[in-house]
């Protein structure tokens, strides 16, 4: 990569649509929550702790996910979990965030939902009077729990609607197709929230899957979804619903090692709208935004344009009023004419 893209990169304005807030969980924090709520951890620092972050596919990686949210306990926690990872993104010239948290996660293990997402909305406002960085928050449902606890947690979740702009669907796919939880999508969509699902990578009928999302379940973006590649039916579907994908190339390099050239100028030929993102960058060497930027770029050989396109989808794309997406837009705009 020549300097001079490097710094493009580093500067261009920014929208994050793919994150797991629970995947931002960094090994030090990890040491600091441990200490904090007197939790034994096997590993006594955070070079051990990051040195056991070894998965291959999308079950070996939630199992690592999942004992490290064990550690999240009190508002607190989720306060500073939220901060730090926006301290980190503002500081890479992300204006804006939607992060996906995991309220079952918490509430199972008998933690409130109020204790997550009070820690998490305050961080949020913190974040934006501290570093100018504005953040939603999207509510997604554990895919291998059941349909009723997806339907509770919507429930827990009705006094905090306005601290919630979407909901989305995560972890174990296999046997859990996005049909599972119609009702509890419908019933967001009721209540005025948006929609996405994760349709992971090369997962059992996965096919099958996005053609859900796609037509049964009305999501308005796909989170991964790069098999649809393999369907021009599926393609057509896409491009005539405008959908975009929320490409994460860290997972996608472990669970596809050397497709990533092919499955970006795939999608970029097929005429889809793509977006990068960092999904678990605190499970993933702490690649956040700049440096999957970076890592999507050097992969494919993307231009000047195409990062441009790529940022501009993210905005465009972004479940917010028309007014602070034309104030992106405009940031975007004047960078652009900059770099002419
Ligand atoms: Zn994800």
């Amino acid at each position: 990569m020549t300097g001079s893209i490097a710094a493009f990169i580093d500067a261009l304005p920014k929208a994050e649509l793919h994150v797991h807030l629970e995947g931002t969980l960094e090994a030090s924090l990890k040491m600091e929550l441990a200490h904090r709520n007197d939790h034994p951890l096997k590993d006594s620092s955070a070079e051990a702790i990051r040195a056991g972050y070894t998965y291959h596919d999308l079950l070996s990686f939630l199992n690592l996910y999942y004992e490290g949210v064990e550690l999240l306990r009190t508002e607190q926690d989720f306060y500073d979990l939220c901060y730090q990872y926006l301290r980190k993104v503002a500081s890479q010239n992300v204006l804006y965030a939607e992060m996906f948290f995991d309220p079952q996660l918490h509430t199972r293990r008998g933690i409130p939902f109020a204790t997550v997402i009070t820690g998490i909305t305050r961080a949020r406002k913190a974040a934006e009077r501290d570093f100018g960085i504005r953040s939603q928050l999207i509510m997604c449902f554990v895919r291998e729990m059941s349909a009723e606890s997806a339907d509770e947690t919507f429930t827990q979740a009705l006094p905090y609607l306005d601290d919630i702009i979407g909901v989305g669907l995560d972890s174990y796919e296999t046997g859990n197709p996005p049909a599972k939880f119609a009702h509890v999508f419908a019933r967001a969509r009721a209540a005025g929230l948006h929609v996405t699902m994760h349709c992971d990578l090369d997962q059992e009928n996965t096919h099958e899957h996005i053609r859900q999302a796609l037509d049964d379940l009305a999501s308005e973006r796909i989170d991964h979804g790069l098999n649809v590649l393999d369907r021009p039916e599926l393609v057509a579907r896409a491009r005539e619903r405008d959908i975009v994908f929320t490409i994460c190339p860290s997972p996608n390099d472990v669970i596809r090692p050397g497709c990533g050239r092919r499955d970006l100028r795939g999608m970029l030929d097929a005429g889809l709208r793509i977006t990068i993102n960092s999904d678990d960058p605190g499970y993933m060497n702490s690649a956040y935004m700049t440096e999957c930027l970076r890592s999507a770029q050097q992969t494919a050989d993307l231009t000047r344009a195409e990062l441009l396109a790529i940022s501009r989808n993210a905005f465009d794309s972004a479940w917010i009023p028309d007014a602070e997406r034309r104030q992106y837009l405009d940031a975007l705009d004047r960078f652009a004419a900059l770099q002419a």
